[in-house]
């Protein structure tokens, strides 16, 4: 006799149909592949693939991606979007029309390159943004700061944590006197007058070349242009916005829901005080499950 013989039979319960666990319709994933910061040589302070190229993680993600029968990545560009909730339509530039119950809008911002020869040459590599990206390459070297308004101050305290040799370049702007004492007693220089071109020397060193004073070299040089969002989708859904030092962002709840409902935002379109590869990826993780959970039956 064996011992499953003498088990009591347990109630079986009917397997779900197919249609339960996997979706008839496949989300489309649509993206044109031209991430924000292509221009840099590597990508860091994204775990596990850290010091990478941007476009190797990005190209990495959509292989991963390729293993999900429920997801369709569409190589084109989101045009226009109408319907509402539970009934969302996005026309493609390749003229598809793809439907949808939710959409998540993540196409990230722009940034608007100044007037300045050689600025958009630099970008990336001698001209970059972010210290928590490319701060730990040229720690305590002498890094240079455009200033772009008195969001501009903040960066000074930041940076503190990198390097004590700093120099700011005022680009024309009138930098209030209480923020000149502040830098007088940070032992941190200004340089006054125009940027009439930024010169580069391969890698990260940067020549600024001003209008009213000498070349000033700088080993790497910090700039926050203005930026705006890579598409007007919002623009025509009257999607609610907010203001900030350098543009617009999305204005979201804390499911990442935008103004109009079904309709959640992640990323450097939704997110101006923190943009970087992993709060994108974290906001978009929050979209999407925000997203899956409100059409819960
Ligand atoms: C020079 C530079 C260096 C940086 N270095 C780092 C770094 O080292 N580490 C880090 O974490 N962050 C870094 N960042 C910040 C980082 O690039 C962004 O925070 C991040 O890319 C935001 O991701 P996202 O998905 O919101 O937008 P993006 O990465 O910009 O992606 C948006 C995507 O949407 C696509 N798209 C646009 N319009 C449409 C449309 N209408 N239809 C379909 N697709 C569309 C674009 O082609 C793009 O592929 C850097 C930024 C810059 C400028």
């Amino acid at each position: 006799m064996t011992s499953s013989s003498s088990a009591a039979a347990l109630p079986v319960s009917p397997a779900p149909p197919c249609s339960w666990a996997v979706p008839a319709a496949r989300s489309p994933f649509c993206d044109t592949g031209l991430p924000r910061n292509r221009f840099a040589g590597r990508s860091h302070g994204l775990l596990g693939h850290d010091h990478k190229p941007p476009l190797e993680i990005l190209a990495e993600a959509r292989q991963q991606l390729a293993r999900y029968p429920t997801i369709r990545l569409v190589n084109a560009r989101a045009d226009s979007i109408s319907g509402a909730i539970d009934d969302f339509s996005v026309l493609t530039g390749d003229g598809e029309s793809l439907g949808a119950r939710r959409l998540i809008l993540s196409y990230g911002v722009a940034d608007q390159m100044p007037d300045v020869p050689g600025f958009a040459e630099g970008w990336g590599t001698s001209i970059v943004p972010c210290p928590y990206c490319d701060g730990f390459e040229v720690a305590g070297r002498h890094w240079g700061l455009v200033w772009s308004g008195p969001q501009s101050h903040n960066y000074v305290r930041l940076f503190h944590d990198w390097t004590d040799t700093l120099t700011l370049f005022a680009a024309g702007h009138d930098i209030p006197p209480d923020i000149r004492a502040d830098l007088a007693r940070r032992n941190i220089p200004v340089v006054d007058g125009r940027i009439i071109e930024i010169a580069h020397h391969g890698g990260h060193n940067a020549t600024v070349k001003l209008d009213t004073a000498p070349d000033f070299a700088v080993d790497i040089l910090f700039a926050h242009p203005r930026n705006k969002p890579s598409a007007s989708l919002h623009d025509s859904l009257g999607l609610a916005t907010v203001n900030t030092p350098l543009g617009i962002a999305l204005k979201t709840d804390e499911r990442r829901e935008t103004s109009i409902p079904g309709i959640y935002a992640a990323g450097d379109l939704a997110n101006p005080a923190m943009a970087s590869v992993t709060t994108a990826i974290s906001q978009g993780a929050t979209a999407g499950i925000s997203a899956q959970q409100s059409m819960l039956v």
